[in-house]
């Protein structure tokens, strides 16, 4: 697991370092927040740790532009000061926790690992493929991170070619799946929603998603990695 630790105060900073180390972290550390965010930016980490109080861009700044670029990692906070606003202004800034000062490393590790299991209970349930994004238990769709409004039917349509990329489903097993009654083999129901869909992606550069494979049926394209 990799954690970046932004933090101002050298002494707080080596124990924290030092516990989360002894627990098996991978720690990226650094003392203020204009180099935090840009490894941030750089970096995959699992979990950002966050002091709000910070010499350059403040913990709450990093965390805005972060979540303003799409970036989800989780982000844990940090603040000296008790104050409810600074914690409420997280949250609502994306933060998935936050811990004031002063407190146990033994406490900030449960909250890590308490955040990473969260996530990662959450990421089964979101299907991400190139621009597209579907999360299955909350139904909502992004594309290129802007939300997709999808009546129940596309929604269904769409999470079930995402759910095999690169596989051509027929017209028929589609209805099958998505309407699950008895229809008439020639009706059209597919390729109107699949035009509604499309023409909705297309609104935000993602109109290429679904292939139509000729005389068969539909495909979600394989993005290129
Ligand atoms: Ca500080």
């Amino acid at each position: 697991m990799n954690i970046l630790y932004v933090e101002d105060e050298a002494k707080i900073a080596s124990f924290v370092c030092a516990g989360l180390k002894e627990q098996g972290f991978v720690v990226d550390y650094c003392d203020n927040g204009d180099e935090g965010y840009l490894r941030a930016m750089d970096n995959q980490y699992d979990v950002l740790v966050l002091d709000i109080m910070l010499p350059g861009k403040d913990g709450l700044a990093i965390l805005k532009s972060l979540r303003r670029s799409g970036r989800n990692v989780p982000v844990i906070l940090l603040t000296a000061r008790n104050e409810l606003d600074d914690r409420l202004e997280g949250l609502n800034l994306g933060a998935d926790d936050y811990l004031a000062k002063p407190f146990f490393v033994e406490e900030l590790i449960a909250r890590i690992h308490a955040v990473i299991r969260r996530v990662s209970g959450e990421r089964q349930n979101i299907l991400s493929l190139g621009p597209l994004k579907l999360d299955r238990i909350t139904r909502q769709v992004t594309c290129n991170q802007q939300s997709v409004e999808l009546t129940t039917r596309e929604f269904n349509l769409l999470e079930y070619l995402m759910r095999s990329p690169g596989r051509v489903l027929t017209r028929t097993q589609i209805l099958e799946h998505v309407w699950g009654y008895d229809f008439n083999p020639s009706t059209n129901l597919v390729d109107v929603c699949i035009q509604r869909i499309r023409k909705k992606l297309e609104r935000m550069d993602g109109g290429s998603c679904i292939e139509s494979v000729r005389g068969v049926g539909y495909c979600f394209r394989k993005p290129e990695v």
